[in-house]
């Protein structure tokens, strides 16, 4: 998963619960009352054995309206008591995030009769069944309730991104991969779709997919809509990888010749970096939405990946989904195919460990960028204003005083996938293995081909330590000693040392030897980067490495702008400005990114503060911020002295 897209998805009320005393104060006093329930036997730890018989899973995606999916489930049973266990640890998600309030209306017969089931009292995603006897299976109806508000789901009227995981139930005590399913799927009238998963036979709108494996059917996602293009990325005929569009609307769907080019030059950049491939084809399903919100989630044989509706039809303006394709295919290796032996589980519900984070998730990002350089998906200047921001970003950010980049590995789990909002990450710290990890592997990539005389990067580091058993997607695991290892067979030095300072030990430095050593130095000044030039200013509009806080939107609005987020001990922190004011005027005329940025500019050569007024519930706050340094576009900038290291990382491999 892209970091972009891991914070914010789902905007909860949890700071607004009431904690309401029991109404029930009779419950037990009185002999005819209800009387407690026998607590069931504990959930059954996985075993790798196979489970008895194949289980029918249909879901009915036709009421798109309502974003209700139906689920039919027959679930064969051979013992007088089943657990059920609805998916609770994703992968890629790296968290118990799976909403489990979600499922509802859920109903159990068997024979014919109705029978009751009960929740397990600690773990929530667990049911507990007591099976009559002599029944051979259990039928089990009940519904999925997608979020209905577009920037939370998934789910819109022309656009379904159908996540397995969502809609089934599954028995405890075996390894997922021992559990097969025979999935069924009902499509609106009309709706097209891809998936990794390979079709059985197909009537009408519903369609029968090939028995699979629980693993490989909640690692096999499908996307359907109304418009829907399939591009054909494959550079040969045993390299099938296919670029799959669904968008809002037909025209979005257009791809020019240039663009089809960059996106097959990302499938020929990855084949000469790995030098090897994990899927029998390889489908990027693709929304290109403003009705459905982004994504980006990593399978063995296809992502799914979810950005604007401009992304093909608005080049420049697509900049901020640009490198999102290239980090979910480098995942198919790094990740999926090889995966950190703590990440992997047996099943959905065994709880994962994330400390390997900043390689699955910090190597891929790097590689990610990288990729989206070689293949013309950014140009060179857009990627060095990617790691400049990166850089500059930690500069501003001193939550690496107290905490290591290891301890950020926890996040997901701690903020249920950053479902918890945080009022300073900047001191707190969140997703922060994934960028941070970026400066640490291109030093560590400038580092092999500096001491190697440039004869090795860190290139063949990926394709010995990736780019093993060519068209095998078993996964194979890996841990620290096994990644210090492969470094050093290629380039011998202290990586162990080289890890330990910079992840795992507290380490206030930024980690920026990787440009410095790369030829480039990171400067500020009153330029705008290409890169930022063309985001979207409905997204927000950031004064971080000036004023030091962000603003959500564009500002255009008479009621001003709301700020995003306010860096620990910027000037605007120390003068007092906090996330939770809206930004009225500035120097004493309505605010306007475009005032505000003048005001700056305007500041660097006078010794007048900037003058806010701002906004708190009903009160109004006029705050004055004595800063005089300009706008502090962060860019690196080329050292001649010093070998382009930076520049032959960033180019397309011959
Ligand atoms: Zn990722």
């Amino acid at each position: 998963m892209p970091r972009r897209l891991v914070s914010s998805r789902f905007i909860v009320t949890i700071f607004g619960a009431l904690c309401l005393a029991s109404t029930n104060a009779t419950y037990g006093q009185n002999s005819a009352g209800p009387q407690p329930v026998a607590l069931p036997a504990p959930v059954p730890a996985p075993v790798d054995k196979p489970y008895g018989g194949t289980i029918a899973l249909s879901v009915d995606l036709t009421n798109v309206n309502d974003r209700v999916l139906n689920v039919h489930e027959t679930i064969p049973v051979n013992s007088d008591e089943v657990t059920l266990l609805y998916p609770q640890w994703l992968p890629g998600n790296h968290a118990p995030s799976n909403p489990i309030a979600f499922l509802a209306a859920l109903v159990v017969t068997a024979d014919g009769k109705r029978i009751s089931w009960v929740r397990d009292r600690v773990n929530m995603w667990a049911f507990h069944v007591a099976v009559p006897k002599g029944a051979a299976s259990l039928e089990l109806t009940f519904q999925y309730l997608a979020p209905v508000n577009p920037q939370q789901g998934r789910i819109s009227t022309k656009i379904a991104d159908l996540t397995w995981n969502s809609v089934l139930l599954y028995p405890a005590g075996y390894f997922a991969r021992r559990i097969q399913f025979a999935p069924e799927l009902r499509l609106p009238e009309g709706w097209k779709f891809a998936t990794a998963l390979e079709v059985k036979s197909q009537r009408g709108n519903t369609i029968q997919f090939k028995d699979v494996s629980l693993n490989t059917l909640i690692d096999s996602p499908l996307y359907a809509g109304v418009n829907f293009r399939r591009v054909d990325l494959s550079p040969d005929s045993d390299n099938a990888v296919f670029l799959d569009v669904f968008a809002d609307k037909p025209e979005q769907l257009e791809i020019t010749p240039q663009e089809l080019e960059y996106h097959k030059n990302l499938v020929i950049q990855a084949q000469k970096l790995f030098r090897s491939r994990h899927y029998e084809h390889y489908d990027f399903l693709f929304s290109l939405s403003d009705s459905v919100g982004g994504k980006g989630l990593e399978h063995h044989q296809s992502s799914e990946d979810g950005t604007r509706g401009n992304y093909l039809i608005d080049w420049p303006a697509g900049i901020a989904g640009r490198a999102l394709l290239a980090h979910e295919y480098t995942h198919s290796w790094n990740g999926k195919f090889r995966r950190p032996a703590d990440l992997w589980t047996a099943n959905f519900n065994e709880p994962m460990q994330n400390d390997l984070l900043w390689v699955y998730e910090g190597l891929t990002d790097y590689y990610g960028n990288v990729l989206t350089a070689r293949s013309g998906l950014y140009t060179p200047e857009q990627a060095r204003d990617e790691f400049a921001e990166i850089a500059a970003n930690f500069e501003i950010s001193p939550g690496r005083t107290w905490r290591s980049l290891d301890d950020t590995t926890n996040h997901p789990i701690m903020s249920f996938h950053g479902i918890l909002p945080q009022s300073w990450p900047s001191w707190q710290r969140s997703f922060d293995y994934y960028p941070e990890s970026d400066l640490i592997w291109l030093e560590a990539d400038v580092l092999i081909r500096e001491l190697s005389n440039g004869q090795k990067s860190l290139d063949d580091f990926a394709r010995l330590f990736f780019g093993t058993d060519n068209g095998s997607y078993i996964t194979v695991t890996y841990t620290l000693e096994d990644l210090v290892k492969t470094l050093n067979t290629v380039q011998p030095y202290d990586w162990a040392g080289f890890f330990r300072e910079r992840v795992y030990d507290v380490a206030p430095q930024v980690p920026t030897n990787g440009i410095t050593r790369g030829g480039y130095r990171l400067v500020y000044n009153d330029t705008e980067p290409e890169r930022m030039k063309h985001l979207d200013p409905s997204r927000g509009t950031t004064f971080a490495t000036s004023l030091g806080f962000s603003l959500k939107g564009d500002g255009g609005d008479k009621s001003g702008a709301v700020i995003g987020n306010v860096w620990w001990d910027s000037p605007a922190f120390k003068a007092g400005v906090t996330p939770d004011m809206k930004l009225q005027a500035v120097n004493d005329l309505a605010f306007s990114p475009a005032n505000l940025r003048a005001a700056i500019l305007a500041a660097e050569k006078t010794n007048t503060p900037i003058k806010l007024l701002l906004k708190r519930d009903e009160d109004f706050l006029t705050i004055s911020i004595d800063y005089h340094g300009g706008l502090r576009y962060p860019h690196l900038e080329r050292v001649q002295a010093a070998p382009g290291r930076l520049d032959a990382i960033l180019s397309p491999v011959e």
